[in-house]
């Protein structure tokens, strides 16, 4: 009969946050599939366990993650660990997963330590519904495209971030959202020096631009108000678009059409300012 595979999450900082269970399910896995081996020991040791571990991380789960299902498939049990939190949120685990629901395997998720919902939670803005973006694309043109397709998203919006990009995400969160909006800055959650900042974009600009970011964070965004107008700026970015598209050649009702889409700004709208700035300009 074919093992079970176990996800396993483990203290995002404070390790009081393993559960008995997840401890258990460790002990009683026949092997441990680990992000990073050297972190799992740690928590191992501390849990006075010693187990078989093999790695799983996004460099090899193409090959990984076949082996471990014909190990599962032959009888085993495996518990899948990442460094720190939820196996297969922004972390590695997804493919496995999907591998092994597809072979009829059967996936146990154990409850436990997620930096989003312990943010979210935490955050003061709304919870009944809300958004996980993850980290935002790294590539430019792939993270404006994210972020203007957010621009009127009334759920509250969760990213996480790492600690030398978050002024220019910061920065960026204002061009799409405005300054004002709410936002919570999750920093070094279940740590000693845990901290929630329940401010504005801008505050938080100001906040970081006089110290350095340091430590793991999470940042909540509040969503857009329902029946509020479009942040203001993002038909100015769109017009700076259709500017941009003009330059090379494009027609301007073909550049104001896929600039409006880009920025989710109304088509005629921007066409007919782009056309009065173009008039005035030649004038
Ligand atoms: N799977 C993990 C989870 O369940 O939250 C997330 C792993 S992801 C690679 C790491 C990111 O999670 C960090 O860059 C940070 O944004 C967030 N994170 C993890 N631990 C955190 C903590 N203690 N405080 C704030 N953010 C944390």
């Amino acid at each position: 009969m074919a093992g079970t595979l176990y996800l396993v999450p483990t203290p995002i900082g404070n390790l009081g946050d393993i559960s008995r269970r997840a401890a258990e399910t460790l002990e009683r896995a026949d092997f441990l599939a680990a992000e990073d081996t050297r972190v799992t020991v740690k928590l191992l040791n501390h849990l006075g366990l010693k187990k078989p571990m093999v790695t799983y991380h996004r460099h090899n789960c193409e090959t990984a993650g076949p082996a471990i299902l014909r190990r599962i498939e032959a009888g085993e049990s495996c518990a899948l660990v990442t460094d720190a939190g939820t196996p297969a949120i922004s972390d590695p685990g997804e493919e496995l997963v999907a591998l092994c629901a597809a072979a009829g395997v059967v996936v146990e998720s154990i409850p436990g330590p997620c930096a989003l919902t312990v943010a979210l939670s935490a955050s003061g803005l709304p919870t009944g519904r809300f958004t996980f973006e993850g980290f935002l694309p790294l590539n430019k043109k792939n993270r404006r495209a994210r972020l203007e397709g957010l621009a009127d998203e009334e759920r509250t919006m969760i990213f996480y971030e790492a600690p030398h990009k978050l002024r220019s995400t910061l920065d960026d969160l204002a061009d799409t959202f405005g300054p004002d909006r709410p936002l919570a800055v999750c920093r070094e959650l279940t740590k000693l020096h845990e901290e929630v900042l329940r401010l504005t974009i801008g505050e938080a600009q100001a906040h970081y631009a006089a110290q350095e970011p340091r430590g793991e964070f999470v940042l909540v965004v509040g969503g857009r108000p329902a029946g509020a107008e479009p942040v203001e700026g993002s038909e100015d970015a769109a017009l700076a678009r259709v500017v941009q598209l003009r330059r090379a050649g494009t027609p301007l009702k073909a550049a104001a059409a896929q600039a409006a889409e880009e920025f989710g700004v109304k088509r005629r709208a921007l066409y007919n300012r782009a056309l009065k700035e173009e008039a005035e300009a030649e004038r």
